[in-house]
């Protein structure tokens, strides 16, 4: 019996497959569909393979997912899916843990495309695809939303007029599987840090930030939308809703080019002109890119410290996602800004980047857990099949 993680974005499939012990067989992805396809895959950490799928018609989900079938058909001998479990961006106020996914789940969901009008429908073509390609298989749902929805009122609410909280304008916040997983994992390696008072930062390409005590979420940078909060790649982060009013009215442009614009020409690349990559800003080294670096890393330290006041003080700090996990300057100077919540970073610890970063003297925990979305699914799916 065999589990597999789905992870659908708009031209990508991310999937793992693990055996029934939960052991990871092999993970890799799909990029490129419908302009340039290619797959990749890996078995502990080394590439088995890595092609274009430019003659395979790979042109949507569905024909994506079969061309991952193949690839598993080959490398995993005797392979048979039990469950695949999905992540879901949104789970409205609806969902607040994993469900298995049938026709009526199915429809509350596709209820919530308005919420998350550029990631529900990919998330969904990809259930509706592994649905016809494992026909047998149960289909689980995991919620970007879900670690969030017990945060406090405060937390969770807009100072708008109150009827717009209870239609379900709130603060959902999002890589809920991320906050999951390193909760879980810090738990394993400090418990006496876990139980208390945590950041975590989630810095990839998609950026938020979480308070979590005791390990529940209490808060997070990100709030109706995948937009809020810090910048990111491409995406804007915290704006002035009066910016938005002034571009519909003054700048007579419309809903559809402003939302083009915060999700896909903002953040790291609109702030430097040149991308939404920090490697590529990092190798740059050019004033646009290092403006937009430091907005980066001063909206962190913002950010942070907004969030050790929500927790009443702070224990712990995480760094995960690709630039989190990897990017030691950055780290470096989210750190230096904040040595007076007690925060001390080690150098050479910070240099190397795995595990503990902090200094002895420090009073506050730094540590780098590389994040895994794809076992907390397949953790979850495990549950629910064998419920
Ligand atoms: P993610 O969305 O989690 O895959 O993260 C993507 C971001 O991580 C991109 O901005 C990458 O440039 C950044 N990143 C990945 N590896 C490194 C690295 N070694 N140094 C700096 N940034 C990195």
């Amino acid at each position: 019996m065999h589990l597999l993680t789905l992870n659908c974005g708009s031209s990508s499939i991310k999937f793992a497959i693990f055996d029934s012990d939960l052991q990871e067989v092999l993970r890799g992805q799909i990029d490129g569909i419908g302009t340039e396809p290619r797959i990749s895959a890996q078995r502990n950490s080394q590439t088995v393979i890595d092609h274009s799928l430019q003659d395979a018609c790979v042109s949507d989900h569905g024909s994506a997912l079969s061309a991952i079938l193949d690839l598993l058909r080959a490398e995993v001998p005797g392979i048979g899916i039990a469950a695949v479990g999905h992540r879901i961006v949104h789970g409205g106020t609806q969902f607040s843990r994993p469900v298995v996914l049938d026709e009526k789940t199915i429809d509350q969901l596709r209820a919530l495309i308005p919420l998350a009008p550029l990631h529900q429908p990919n998330n969904l073509a990809g259930v509706d695809a592994a649905a016809s390609a494992f026909p047998g298989a149960v289909q689980v749902g995991c919620f970007d939303t879900a670690f969030h929805r017990d945060q406090p009122w405060i937390n969770d609410a807009f100072a708008l007029p109150y009827r717009f909280y209870e239609e379900g304008v709130r603060r959902y916040g999002f890589h809920g599987l991320s906050y999951e997983y390193v909760s879980d994992r810090l738990r394993e390696i400090s418990p006496a840090h876990a139980s208390g008072r945590v950041v975590a930062c989630h810095l990839g390409n998609g950026a938020s930030m979480c308070a979590i005590d005791n390990g529940c979420s209490i808060g997070s940078t990100m709030g109706f939308t995948a937009l809020d909060g810090l910048p990111m790649g491409t995406r804007c982060g915290q704006l002035d809703p009066g910016v938005v009013l002034y571009l519909l009215q003054e700048k007579q442009m419309s809903a559809n080019a402003i939302e083009d614009m915060l999700y896909h020409d903002s953040g790291l690349k609109g702030l430097s002109g040149l991308s939404n990559d920090l490697r590529t800003l990092e190798a740059a080294a050019t004033p646009e890119a290092g403006r937009a670096i430091d907005y980066f890393t001063g909206r962190i330290r913002i950010e942070l410290g907004a969030l050790a006041a929500m927790l009443g003080g702070l224990d712990a700090v995480i760094f995960c996602g690709g630039i989190g996990e990897n990017a030691w300057r950055i780290r470096q100077s989210v750190c230096e800004g904040l040595e007076w919540l007690g925060v001390e970073f080690d150098a050479l610890r910070n240099r190397s980047g795995d595990g503990v970063i902090s200094s002895e003297r420090s009073r506050v925990g730094l540590f780098v857990i590389r994040t895994d979305e794809e076992i907390v699914i397949a953790r979850h799916a495990r549950k629910l099949i064998g419920q």
